[in-house]
């Protein structure tokens, strides 16, 4: 029975710099390849990433015709997403011919939930934060609470809108349970006041497209991109034990095997011989005996807060002798058994845990021992098990990539083929 092991790093993705910012650029190439586009879009990565900046360079590099490029090159100055130096002599400073790529052309707002708040993220090509607001909103809140905080951070992102850039649209990464095709935010942990608020319903700017996404689901996406071919080929079960506990499984390049209701609410199955009330209305779910709202003040005490982010608790429970604490224990038991029928279910090649308390080294190993002594079933392997650290990279990438995409398929399409 093969053991458990810690990840391989993710695939290395550029890390570019300017005026001393690092910051990680989405793995452009790997969605270009996920989505089959190539042409001009492929061409303008080329360009953005660096790859290849001159006409010639990008022939070479994607071996294609001059009067191919010529026309991709045109087409990327008339949409104002490259500018071309003058290829005589006169400039000063940078290679004749050289073309630059504008980042800022496009961007997208990305709505994310950490902890008790919203933040709304303005992300260009680059992936770089040109813009970034928050609002907490109340446990108590209802949806006429929710809509006027996503109103606001909404009405602010426009305002603050570079000149030239255009906002292809607003993509929700939103946790809890999502009605992705009714874009409708059905329920959430942190805010149970908050029943099927239609996100159709926001004022959006003019040619703006929305899009609802489930968080697990973006990051999920983004995380099996970025491992290339490996990452594309895996049956990947994700599951989150945090604040509230969800799973999303991806069989193909990513793509969800549901992303339209309710899929992966592995928190809200029932327990037996439980009757603690859970943040849904029912009673003996998972959360209940396992998620970090349930069992925080148990094992933080005073130091917990519903307002924290993940972040935040992992920092807490990272040092802490999480494995002799009862409370603890029994949560560890039941998340294990969680993903091991869930293992029964999907049959994944890999099962990747997210959240705070599997950043406690004891905790993981505890998880990964117990996970292993369960066994699945006759002598079939048990999937590689992996930890990923909290954060929300992936999430934002998976989030905002595809609304780019086609913002930019959108100004090149008659030259994209
Ligand atoms: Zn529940």
């Amino acid at each position: 029975m093969p053991k458990p092991s810690q990840p391989p790093p993710l695939q290395a993705t550029p890390r570019l710099g300017q005026a001393g910012e690092t910051f990680e650029a989405p793995a452009w190439f790997g969605w270009l390849e996920m989505s089959g586009q190539g042409g001009a879009i492929l061409a303008f990565m080329s360009i953005l990433m660096g790859v290849a900046t001159s006409r010639i360079a990008i022939s070479k590099h994607l071996r294609v015709r001059s009067t191919t490029v010529s026309a991709w090159v045109g087409a990327m100055v008339k949409a104002q997403l490259v500018t071309e130096l003058p290829s005589k002599p006169g400039g000063r400073g940078r290679p004749l011919g050289q073309l630059i790529a504008n980042p800022n052309r496009l961007a997208v707002a990305v709505l994310m939930v950490h902890s008790q708040a919203l933040h709304l993220v303005t992300v260009n090509l680059l992936g770089q934060e040109i813009w970034h607001d928050s609002a907490v909103v109340d446990p108590q809140g209802d949806n006429a609470a929710m809509d006027a905080a996503l109103k606001g951070l909404q009405q602010r992102a426009l305002v603050r809108l570079p000149q030239g850039t255009h906002m292809v649209g607003i993509s929700y990464a939103l946790s809890g349970l999502i009605n992705v095709d009714a874009a409708s935010w059905v329920f959430a942990a942190r805010w149970p006041g908050i029943r099927n608020l239609k996100l159709t319903a926001l004022p959006m700017p003019a040619g703006a497209a929305l899009q609802v996404v489930r968080n697990m689901d973006a990051q999920l996406q983004a995380r099996c991109i970025r491992r290339g071919t490996v990452g594309t080929s895996e049956r990947t079960l994700m599951l989150h034990w945090g604040y509230g506990i969800g799973a999303a499984f991806s069989v193909n390049h990513g793509a969800s095997v549901d992303n339209t209701t309710g899929f992966g609410e592995v928190g809200h199955w029932q327990l037996s011989n439980q009757s603690l009330r859970c943040r849904c209305g029912h009673s003996g779910c998972l959360e209940t005996v396992a998620a970090l709202w349930a069992i925080g003040p148990a094992l933080l005490g005073t130091r917990f807060g519903h307002a924290m982010d993940e972040t935040q608790a992992a920092e807490l429970l990272r040092t802490m002798p999480l494995t002799e604490h009862p409370v603890f224990s029994q949560a560890l038991q039941e998340v294990v058994l969680a993903a091991c029928n869930l293992c029964r279910v999907f049959f994944p090649s890999h099962l990747v845990i997210t959240g705070p308390f599997i950043e406690n080294p004891g905790a993981w190993a505890a998880f990964t021992e117990a996970f292993s002594k369960r066994g699945l079933l006759v002598d079939l392997p048990l999937p590689r098990l992996e930890a990923q650290s909290s954060g929300h990279q992936l999430e934002q990438e998976g989030a905002a990539v595809p609304l780019l995409l086609d913002g930019l398929l959108q100004l090149l399409e008659p030259s994209a083929v």
